[in-house]
This record gives C-alpha cells, structure tokens and sequence, in this order.
C-alpha cells in the first residue's frame, strides 16, 4: 500500500494488516447485582431492622414490591448494585456512551500505548440512508452500490490514516501527536461500571424500543452495545427488568 500524506513531502509505504469489524464487544466483568438488593433496600423504610434475606421470603411479593417502585419512580433502591461492563466499540460510541455521567469509566490510552489498527466498517444490515426531520429520522437500506461505496471509503481512508499513524512513529514523533490522524470509526476499549438506575436511564435512551412510554432514536452503533448490557443484566436482575418494561422503560 503506498500513501501520500501531503503531496510532495511525504510519501509513506506501510504493509500493516487492519482489522475491520462491524460488530461491539459487551463483557460483564463482575458484578454484585440482584433483586434481592432492590428489596433489601427498599424494606429497611419499613422494617428498620436488617432485610438482607427478604427476597425469598415472599417470591410474589417482591415481585409487587419492585413494580410499585418502578411504577412510582422511587429510584434509590436501584442504585444497590454494581455491574463492570468490558466494552470494545469505536470511539463515536464511547464519544456518546460517555455522556451518560452516572457511570465510571477507565479507556485505554492513546498516549501511554500504541494504538491498535482495529477499524469500524459498516456490515451489511446496518441501514445507510436517513429520511426525514431532526428527532423523527427514519433509517432505510442502501443499494448494493451505497453499501459497496461505503466500504471502500471506510477502508481506504481508515488505511490511509492507520498508515500516516506509523509513520510518524517510526519517526520519532510521540504517540499523543501522531493519533491526531486517527479517524472516531477506530476501536477502543473500556471498563464501565453502573448501578441498575444508571443502567436503565441509559437503556431508556439508548434503546429504541416499541415498548418505550418515551422512545427514544439513538445511533445503531450504540444501541448494538445498550442491546448486549441489556440482556446481560436481564439475566442478573429478572424481576427488576421485567417491571421495568412494563413501566414503559421509564428510569425510576
Ligand atoms: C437520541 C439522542 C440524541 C442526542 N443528541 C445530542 C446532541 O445532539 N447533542 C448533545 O450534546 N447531546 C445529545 N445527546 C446526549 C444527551 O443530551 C445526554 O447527554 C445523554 O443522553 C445522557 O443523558 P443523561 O444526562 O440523562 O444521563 P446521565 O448523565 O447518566 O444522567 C442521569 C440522570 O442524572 C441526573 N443528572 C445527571 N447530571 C445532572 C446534572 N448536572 N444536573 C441535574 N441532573 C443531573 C438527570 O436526572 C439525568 O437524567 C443525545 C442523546 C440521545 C439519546
């Protein structure tokens, strides 16, 4: 591959291999998550004395309890628990995940290490083409020629660029000047640590979703990576989810 950087002073000749992926990476790394911390909690109002044990005491009642606070947006007894969540995704995403300030986050560095050549390229199902107005875009299919264009401009300009990268390493240049080049469609990774109330205010913007008293229309890409927490803590939290859904998906 041979790339002119800027025509008549550089001319950069790089064999790199580049990984192109067009899907997320969602790991719970570790969690303490359950419904029995949203009862525990949430029963100390009334009881005052230890609750810890109290889910199993009465299934069905629990159930109820988590509903009624769901329903009634009594929030707090949500926020007794934590999930780490390992996300790879392009930088746009974390762009946006990061927005969202209720959660931790620690991100691989681009100064203290070399970045990989791992590059976002659009799959074949992703939707191309947006219609309509601000707040009410519609997504439709591209043409088998818009699909073929869009990968073609993703994979050469993100070689392109991974290529000026490496050169201006190999010459001496630090790492934190030579990124500049680097397109937001680039691979990084992160821990992300939330309780479940974080968890569902993300999940209700994040996700579009029929369900949804208040929909929301967030970019694929992160709802690819809201998708995959949100299954994960489904299965850690099934009593809280459910109501959670059937309150509309409103975050208490
Ligand atoms: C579809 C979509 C489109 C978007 N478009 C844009 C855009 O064009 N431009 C743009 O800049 N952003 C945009 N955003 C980002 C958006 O404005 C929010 O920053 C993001 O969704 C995080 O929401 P949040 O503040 O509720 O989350 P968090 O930061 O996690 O906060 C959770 C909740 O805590 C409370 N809270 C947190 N901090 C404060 C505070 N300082 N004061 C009071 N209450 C607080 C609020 O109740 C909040 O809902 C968009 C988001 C979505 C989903």
């Amino acid at each position: 591959m041979e790339v002119t950087v800027a025509a008549g002073r550089m001319t950069i000749v790089q064999d790199v291999d580049i990984t192109f992926r067009s899907d997320m990476t969602v790991e719970l790394i570790k969690h303490a998550a359950s419904d029995a911390d949203v009862i525990w909690a949430a029963r100390v109002s009334t009881k005052g004395e230890q609750t810890l044990a109290e889910i199993d005491v009465d299934p069905e009642r629990s159930a109820g309890l988590i509903n009624f606070l769901m329903r009634d947006r009594h929030g707090t007894p949500f926020e007794h628990s934590t999930m780490t969540f390992y996300v790879q995704a392009p930088i746009f995403v974390f762009r946006e995940f990061m927005r969202h300030r209720t959660f931790s986050y620690n991100e691989e560095s681009g100064r203290y290490r070399k970045l990989n050549p791992v590059f976002y390229r659009p799959g074949p199902d992703r939707k191309l083409v947006q219609t309509g107005k601000p707040g009410a875009y519609v997504f439709e299919p591209g043409t088998p020629a818009q699909h073929e264009l869009v990968t073609e401009a993703v994979e050469d300009s993100c070689r392109q660029a991974y290529a000026a990268y490496l050169a201006m390493l190999e010459a001496g240049i630090a790492r934190e000047v030579a990124r500049t080049v680097l397109p937001v469609g680039l691979y990084s990774s992160m821990y992300a640590t939330c309780n479940a109330r974080a968890l569902m205010n993300f999940l209700s913007l994040r996700v579009c979703s029929d369900e949804a008293a208040f929909p929301s229309f967030p970019q694929r890409e992160i709802e690819m990576v809201a998708e995959q927490m949100e299954a994960q803590w489904a299965r850690l939290m099934p009593l809280t989810h459910a109501a959670f859904v059937r309150n509309g998906r409103v975050a208490p």
